[in-house]
């Protein structure tokens, strides 16, 4: 397509909105911090990755060729993101007795389920952190010598050896005291590991031989060993969410210059992606999110209520991905309102033929959709120009067709494909079938038209006895609805 409007992505290195230029022409390089396949995602988590997924899709749709790389942590983050805790996954493989390797298949199914539900594209990699351990041990090579000392718990990478080190969190070498557990002989607060030996006397379901003895890699060499193996350094894009720009991703930038230390240990040249992009939380005030909490908000939550689990992209997709977005049940059943209502205008389209001014306003919406998606994927806005189109009675049916094909290839909502009858979705606890709610429908409004209203209330309180909302004259279509 014309790059009519320049894409403005903000950076949270510089904290500025910057113009996009590729490293390599007509291509976008992209790596996503993946999760630590431990323990199901929660909805919260599932923002980061439809962002992530809304940033591809922009980059498609101005034209570049994507490479996207998200990776899977099945070894090395601990229960705190600094140095302290167990391993994430060693210890709910003891929780559930079950081996690790089974748990991060596990989980990883789960997580992949979430992403299909989302309709996140696959990316070009899914990086398995298992797979790479090797090229993590010779990265860990490389630099040691200059920029790490050794622990007797592990292999420590000294932070004071580059330059500007947390200038992503704008924090300094010995801030953090607090916030990172000390390690005995810890040279600084923020020094982290790089490689953790397996303690003298025990043995780890996951571990490998390296230069500094048995052990497993730490988290934040793992991303800067898959970003720049599969990228190559520099790439164009890091993500993640808010939480990575404080300690996971300084780290991983200080190991990139530490690698990349060519034309000195500058910062801006060396900090392995030119943009580093995070969205915000999701928050939910009760604590439903914690996955420590016995029933936690995940998606196939929702969709155990009856949320269509697009009602919850759209969600999203309302927010501006810089912006908290606060989680609550009216918001998702307003999302889910107003996706069934863009859903409804794609079906009806109703062919009005004007054809001279069909041109003209269809470019100006796709034009100002452009601009939208273009100022630092401002989705919310560019929600409207779809809804705007999808609702105009003026435009000719196949022209709005194209436009919102388009569209939706930035959106992710299946448009095209999405009815409304997909939409209601069966909530776990219902018991009664829609066949058995058709026919009593059915019979209702025989009563009614009978004037038999005694019937007609004995068959509505049935109805509603089985959880079943009845909803005569509702504006979008829907007779009846299953509540959770
Ligand atoms: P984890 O599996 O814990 O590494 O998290 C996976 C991704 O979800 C990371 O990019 C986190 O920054 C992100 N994340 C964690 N909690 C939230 C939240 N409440 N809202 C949005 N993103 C989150
Ligand atoms: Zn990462």
């Amino acid at each position: 397509m014309t790059d009519t409007h320049p894409l403005k992505l903000f950076n949270s290195l510089t904290r500025q909105l910057e113009t996009f230029e590729p490293v390599h022409e007509g291509e976008a390089r992209v790596y996503t911090c993946g999760p630590t396949v431990y323990n199901y995602p929660h909805i919260g988590n599932m923002r980061a990755y439809v962002f992530a997924d809304v940033l591809g899709r922009v980059l498609t749709y101005k034209g570049y060729k994507l490479s996207h790389v998200i990776n899977i942590t099945d070894v090395g983050h601990l229960t705190d993101d600094a140095d302290a805790g167990e391993d994430k996954l060693e210890r709910q493989a003891s929780t559930e007795a079950r081996s690790i390797w089974d748990i991060a298949r596990h989980y990883t199914e789960a997580y992949w389920a979430d992403i299909r539900a989302l309709n996140i594209r696959e990316p070009m990699k899914w990086s398995i952190a298992t797979d790479y351990v090797p090229a993590m041990i010779e990265f860990a090579r490389k630099i040691a010598d200059k920029h790490c000392y050794e622990l007797e718990s592990g292999l420590y990478f000294d932070v004071s050896t580059v330059a500007d080190y947390g200038r992503l969190a704008r924090t300094q070498t010995d801030e953090g005291e607090g916030r990172i557990e000390a390690v005995d002989g810890k040279r600084h607060a923020a020094d982290f590991a790089i490689w953790r030996k397996t303690p003298a006397g025990e043995t780890r379901q996951m571990e490998w031989d390296s230069p500094w003895g048995k052990g497993a890699p730490g988290w934040h060499l793992e991303c800067s060993v898959m970003s720049g193996e599969l990228l190559g350094f520099p790439f164009d894009i890091h993500t993640g969410g808010i939480d990575h720009r404080e300690i996971h991703h300084p780290n991983e930038i200080a190991q990139n210059q530490a690698i990349c230390c060519t034309n000195g240990l500058d910062v801006a040249a060396n900090s392995g992606a030119k943009l580093w992009m995070h969205n915000n939380f999701l928050v939910e005030r009760s604590g439903k999110m914690s996955k420590s909490s016995g029933e936690f908000l995940r998606l196939q939550l929702l969709i155990d209520k009856g949320y269509h689990p697009l009602a919850y992209r759209l969600l999203c997709l309302q927010a501006h991905y810089r912006s908290e977005l606060e989680f609550s049940w009216e918001g998702l059943d307003a999302a889910l309102t107003r996706l069934k209502r863009l859903v409804m205008a794609v079906e009806k389209m109703a062919a009005v033929s004007k054809t001279d001014i069909v041109s003209r306003s269809i470019q100006t919406f796709l034009s100002r959709f452009e601009e939208a998606v273009s100022d630092d994927l401002n989705m919310p806005t560019a929600l409207t120009y779809c809804e705007k189109i999808a609702n105009s009675t003026e435009l000719h049916s196949d022209v709005k067709m194209e436009a919102i094909t388009t569209m939706d290839s930035v959106l992710g909502l299946n448009l095209l494909t999405l009815t409304r009858a997909d939409l209601r979705i069966r909530p776990k606890s219902a018991t009664i079938t829609p066949q058995e709610i058709e026919t009593i429908l059915a019979a209702r409004k025989e009563a009614r038209a009978a004037k038999d209203f005694a019937t007609s209330d004995a068959l509505r309180d049935q109805l509603i006895a089985a959880g079943v909302e009845v909803m005569d004259g509702d504006p979008l279509g829907w007779e009846w609805k299953l509540g959770a």
